[in-house]
């Protein structure tokens, strides 16, 4: 029997249940990141951080464990930080929302893009933490999108070098006018954000763009296309300037609540400042993974509101 040819809710809440599990795994990548002596496969078992107690089946079921142990090691008590259960929800809630956008009919495109939804969910984690891209999303990535896009080229409806290899928008592109318009989307994406880069150290006289952040949007026009890669950068910058915002107001609040417990006389102004100094060091990568996500799931109704010629 086809499992496709199940019923739709089921499919969904399997593949819902596939992105819990695959999210408990994005925990190990996340955590194991900085360590250069454990790989995914190394240690084995995970460890309890503060006993290294070895975790049993029982404490290694996504959400639940986390839920029946209330937040803590069952030998040590050590309290598990939120977002160990947060990446496995996350990554679950990204996994039910592609598979309703693609299944059953479009499960190809389901798989790439469940795919994509969780590294990029890895790097807007380690990027928080270590300021840091990993070289396996982004150089991976665009390595990956022009073969990807010869497998699956419906990735690339629409796409500009479609219209012109095809003549036509409509329907599934060939593979070879899928594999242009990926390559056209890396040059794009990495052109585009490098040369921003090149002209704000130039003003500014600080580096005022990562590398990391420049090989991030090559690899993610090479799965929006070259136009995508454009409309990506733009809603990453609307999101960076919410989130920059939101960070500037966070430092602000902490601010004044010190102020008011040490009793100081510190204007409002002055701490004002303050907090938009400290608030400037937010890391562009998270931002850049959500606007390739945007345009990679909703690029069909985007496409509506940009001129494509
Ligand atoms: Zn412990």
């Amino acid at each position: 029997m086809n499992p496709l040819e199940l019923p739709r809710e089921f499919l969904l809440v399997w593949w819902g249940l596939m992105g819990l599990f695959v999210g408990s795994f994005l925990n190990v990548v996340i955590h194991r990141y900085p360590y250069d002596q454990e790989t995914i496969h190394r240690p084995r078992r995970s460890r309890c951080p503060q006993c290294r107690k070895e975790l049993g089946w029982r404490e290694n079921i996504p959400l639940l464990s986390w839920l029946i142990q209330r937040g803590r090691c069952s030998a040590c008590r050590w309290p598990i930080p939120f977002r160990y259960p947060l990446v496995e929800a996350l990554n679950a809630a990204l996994w039910l929302y592609v598979g309703w956008r693609c299944l059953p009919e479009q499960w190809p495109l389901a798989l790439v893009w469940s795919l994509v939804a969780s590294s990029l969910l890895v790097t807007t984690f380690v990027d928080f933490d270590h300021l840091e891209i990993p070289d396996w999303v982004s150089i991976g990535g665009m390595l990956c999108a022009p073969v990807l896009s010869a497998l699956v080229p419906e990735l690339h409806r629409g796409g500009l070098c479609v219209q012109w290899i095809d003549g036509s928008a409509e329907g599934v592109p060939s593979r070879m006018a899928a594999v242009v318009n990926s390559l056209a989307g890396i040059a794009t994406g990495a052109g585009v954000l490098w040369a921003i880069g090149v002209l704000g150290s130039k003003a500014f006289g600080k580096d005022a763009m990562g590398f990391g952040d420049v090989k991030l949007l090559g690899a993610g026009g090479g799965l929006v296309g070259p136009i995508g890669s454009l409309v990506a950068l733009m809603v990453a910058s609307l999101i960076g300037s919410v989130m920059g915002v939101g960070n500037i107001l966070r430092w602000l609040c902490f601010l004044r609540r010190r102020v008011t417990q040490r009793r100081a006389r510190r204007g409002w102004l002055a701490s004002c400042r303050a907090a938009r100094v400290m608030g400037q060091y937010l890391p562009f990568g998270p931002a850049l993974a959500m606007g390739i996500l945007v345009v990679l799931c909703e690029w069909s109704w985007l496409a509506a509101w940009w001129p494509v010629p």
